[in-house]
């Protein structure tokens, strides 16, 4: 039997070639040359992150069989007793990714082979349309659509709420007001102009970034329902999930949610209940490709399809494991798609590309 390839370092790699912090984790074989790369970002508390990995599972995972990525996630996550936190599952990700990237290296495959191989030639993803006006929005839908996109996230005035004639007490200190209640009179008109405006050929997504009254995601979900959006995104806050099942029976708007999510028992009822329509974790957030891959599996026999969080505190390594899983997922939805720059680019050779709307 060939000698077991084990693991010999753990480094986590801090960089932000923009501003947004990204953490990678680099595993090194006893194989010469031989080395994974995985994604551990937590962009708001990355030296938290890297300290766990450091002082904590470095010292834990030296001297391991690289091959035993089960076994590996599973001790490591446990190692801690206490688990299902932020902090820990991007350290466990990080590691996790760099394994199977690993393993792919030893193969001599790309991963999504690994996972079950190519259910699609390519990622359909999206990409964030906004502006501070309807016709500014729609100058860029329209941009997207002559790029190719299929689909396109729609918000007017960014996250869609700052409205300047909002009433405050006296001495309210200085900021960004948010006018529930505007905003979501003005995120139909949005629906309204967009959609007839650009015809029905294309599929329009919205995220609602968890800032309105349970009541009121409801009725928006409702009165959006006209406009036939791919999904409504994160309508309801993580705590205020038992009113999905109310949503669901008031509307057939698509429900997209999880980019918040940590623990499982916060997605396991919406998807044995049916309650939502697409899953869209941070993957490194949930604990990388190995709770992924058994999430959208999951997911498959509940028919809810995969939409990945994708922005750009996700770094393209992550991308990268986004798209592994994308391409071997039946159940794939769409990928949400950051548009790296090319600073992006030159810090990490070997980005994913897009290409038209794929
Ligand atoms: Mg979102």
């Amino acid at each position: 039997m060939a000698k077991p390839i084990t693991i010999t370092n753990v480094r986590t790699i801090l960089t932000a070639p923009e501003v947004t912090p990204l953490v990678v984790v680099k595993i090194e074989t006893s194989e010469p040359g031989l080395y994974g790369l995985g994604c551990a970002t937590f962009t708001q508390r990355y030296l938290a992150v890297a300290t766990a990995i450091d002082k904590y599972l470095k010292d834990f995972l030296i001297g391991k069989d690289v091959a035993n990525i089960e076994d590996i996630w599973q001790t490591s996550f446990v190692q801690s007793s206490w688990r299902n936190d932020a902090v820990l599952s991007n350290s466990v990700s990080g590691i996790d990714m760099a394994l199977w990237d690993i393993k792919g290296k030893v193969a001599g495959m790309p991963v999504y082979d690994l996972l079950g191989g190519k259910a699609r030639a390519g990622a359909a993803v999206y990409r964030h349309a906004d502006g501070k006006s309807l016709s500014e929005v729609e100058e860029n839908v329209r941009k997207y659509m002559e790029q190719g996109l299929l689909y396109i996230r729609c918000q007017w005035g960014g996250y869609g709420g700052r409205i300047d004639q909002i009433k405050a007490p006296e001495n309210a200190p200085e900021g960004a007001y948010f006018d529930p209640h505007g905003y979501a009179r003005n995120t139909v008109k949005l629906f309204d102009h967009i959609r007839n405006a650009v015809g029905d050929d294309i599929e329009l997504l919205h995220d609602v970034h968890e800032r309105l009254a349970p009541i009121e995601a409801v009725r928006l979900s409702k009165n959006l329902e006209p406009y036939r959006l791919f999904f409504l995104e994160d309508a309801l806050s993580p705590e205020a999930v038992d009113w999905f099942a109310v949503m669901r029976q008031q509307s057939a708007t698509p429900i997209a949610m999880g980019e918040l999510f940590t623990h499982p028992q916060e997605w396991l009822p919406l998807i044995q209940n049916r309650l939502i329509d697409f899953i869209r974790c941070h993957i490194s957030t949930i604990g990388g490709i190995t709770p992924a891959k058994k999430l959208a599996h999951l997911c498959e026999a509940f028919g809810i399809r995969t939409a990945w969080h994708g922005p750009g505190d996700v770094s393209p390594v992550g991308h990268a494991a986004n798209l592994h899983i994308d391409l071997s997922s039946y159940n794939f939805g769409v990928q949400e798609w950051w548009g790296p720059s090319d600073l992006i680019k030159e810090v990490f050779p070997g980005t994913p590309e897009l290409r038209g709307g794929y």
